[in-house]
């Protein structure tokens, strides 16, 4: 049937919040054609109304959205942020209770026992690799720093194992000094909002710093994050419940039916999976 319509579809009372069935629209010409969601034509004006207009509408869909990671400083913070890479958020906090447990500061993590650090970083996948990251970065901390982090991007990038996402994601969440997260899912889902066409992330974290307001970078990196993990995945976006439809120039890429898009739409138990 076309167009759906949203009077057929029955939201169960399990689904969602941020799941919200778009009005019925055909499919954006990038997502028919393949071709690439950003418009060079787009003024820059324009780009940036529809940007904050999108960014407004992200904080509606996602108002608990936050750092997914469990920390209680810094330290940990930066520690779980390392401990992150090719793995879920709910899997590095399965193992930082731990970890932060024998290892409260970075004084006593540069002196860790490497088999035993592997030991409690195995179920992570690449402990080893990991295990040298945490007591590399630990020991930079206390040679470098009195074994406390600093709360500057230049001091931060000059760890072993951080660059600027990193450092963001401590910057942002520890210090209070807004940073955009620049992740796989932030990056695609910029891409396909049509906010710019750059791969690189720092490209990225660029263009993005010029149409979001610096105050909500934090948060602002958080909804996107959500969004991308609970909606707009990176195999089946979930279009057709998705509350950003009307604004998207990639609307139409995964399914525009709200009834089959709204059984793609992850519960936050489901969501730290991609
Ligand atoms: S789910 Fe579809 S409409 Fe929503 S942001 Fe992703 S690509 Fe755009």
């Amino acid at each position: 049937m076309w167009p759906p319509t949203l009077d057929r579809v029955s939201l169960p009372a399990s689904q969602p919040a941020y799941a919200r069935p778009a009005p019925p629209r055909r499919p954006a010409p990038a997502a028919r054609t393949g071709a690439t969601p950003f418009d060079p034509a787009e003024s820059s004006l324009s780009r940036t109304r529809r940007a904050r207009r999108m960014a407004r509408e992200l904080a509606l869909i996602h108002p608990d959205a936050h750092c997914e990671l469990d920390f209680t400083n810094a330290f940990e913070l930066l520690v779980a942020t390392v401990l992150s890479a090719q793995t879920t958020d709910k899997m590095v906090n399965k193992v930082t209770p731990t970890l932060f447990a024998r290892y409260p500061d970075a004084v006593a993590l540069a002196g860790a026992e490497r088999e035993e650090l592997e030991t409690i970083l195995k179920p992570t996948g690449f402990f080893r690799a990991k295990a040298n990251s945490a007591l590399g970065l630990s020991r930079a901390l206390v040679e470098r720093f009195d074994g406390e982090v600093p709360g500057r991007m230049a001091d931060l990038v000059t760890l072993p194992g951080v660059g600027r996402k990193t450092a963001n994601v401590v910057l942002g969440n520890a210090f209070e000094v807004p940073g955009l997260t620049v992740d796989t899912h932030f990056g695609r889902l910029v891409r396909r909002f049509g906010w710019t066409a750059e791969e690189d992330p720092v490209k990225v974290e660029a263009e993005i710093a010029e149409l979001v307001p610096k105050k909500e970078w934090t948060d602002f990196s958080h909804r996107v994050i959500f969004h991308g993990r609970r909606v707009c995945h990176a195999k089946k976006a979930a279009c057709g419940a998705c509350g950003l439809a009307k604004w998207c120039p990639s609307f139409g890429i995964g399914p525009v039916d709200p009834e089959v898009a709204l059984k793609l739409v992850k519960t936050p138990a489901a969501s730290d999976t991609e």
